[in-house]
């Protein structure tokens, strides 16, 4: 693969993403998947799904979880709902990642996306301790069979989520960082930011936001990238620092508008070209 190749957050199915249509029209070559729900994980339709990315020449970098009952609608309810970290939750979607993490090896991918949720911040508790201790045990999973954890960022700010891989302590962990993610949750500016996770990057968004007069209480708004409060130059020029060399996948995250969404990628498309060449020269 090309270095730093444009790519899209894209679904089949249910999700945030734009279809492969899209993809295929916006001339894009990589995508982060977001999973499909159980019943469409079939190794039938694994295969169904192969075809058409050979055909578009599409690869996927990332398969993305993307858990029934997940809600981003307000900070509270995204604490409450998201990924691994409601206990109540945890066993039943551990299972899952196992579950998706095969279906991504059938599509050939080893590489794992998710949004942890709120890792809870008293880390001499019993609840932190389980949450560790379960990442360990599905990182492990994941090695076996030749795939990587990519945590994505946003709900943490960037000593929190160190901490936090510190404490898993495995070779196969690394971070998906989205630079938007970082204001709309108000968990820290982001380009100090991907400075402290450097190593640890190994995929991205290209995702803009605006602060919320109330950072951490309610959310930032996302806004096509290269308009918002990231600086899209200085994140580019952050990920050349860092020595970051993998796709720049843009999302833009307003399903229920695909003509505007279609239209706004394909801006940032434009914007990404010219700035790679100031940037990478
Ligand atoms: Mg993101």
């Amino acid at each position: 693969m090309d270095k730093y190749p444009i790519g899209v957050f894209a679904s089949i199915g249910a999700g945030l993403g734009v279809r492969l249509e899209v993809v295929k029209e916006l001339g894009i070559h990589t995508v982060q998947l977001c999973c499909p729900h159980k019943e469409m994980r079939t190794e039938e339709n694994a295969k169904k799904f192969i075809e058409k990315l050979n055909e578009i020449g599409v690869k996927i970098t990332v398969v993305f979880c993307d858990f029934k009952g997940e809600s981003y609608s307000t900070i509270q309810t995204t604490r409450e709902t998201i990924g691994l970290v409601p206990p109540d939750l945890r066993a039943e979607r551990k299972q899952e990642i196992r579950e998706i993490a095969d279906f991504a090896k059938v599509l050939g991918c080893d590489r794992i996306g998710i949004h942890i949720g709120f890792i809870p911040h008293e880390t001499d508790s019993d609840d932190y301790r389980d949450l560790v201790a379960t990442l360990a045990e599905l990182a492990d999973y994941l090695k076996a069979q030749g795939q990587a954890f990519h945590l994505e960022t946003g709900q943490e700010k960037a000593d929190g989520l160190l901490q936090f891989l510190q404490d898993v302590g495995r070779d196969n962990i690394f971070i998906n960082f989205d630079p938007a993610n970082m204001i709309l949750y108000g968990s820290g500016e982001p380009i100090p930011a991907l400075k402290k996770l450097g190593k640890y990057v190994r995929s991205c968004h290209c995702k803009d936001a605006k602060w919320s007069d109330k950072p951490g209480d309610t959310w930032g708004c996302e806004v096509p990238f290269g308009t918002g409060d990231v600086n899209a130059k200085a994140f580019l020029e952050t990920l050349k620092e860092i020595g970051y060399e993998g796709p720049l996948t843009i999302e833009r995250e307003i399903p229920a508008e695909p003509e505007r969404q279609k239209a706004e990628i394909s801006q940032a498309m434009d914007l990404i070209e010219s700035l790679k060449k100031e940037v990478w020269g």
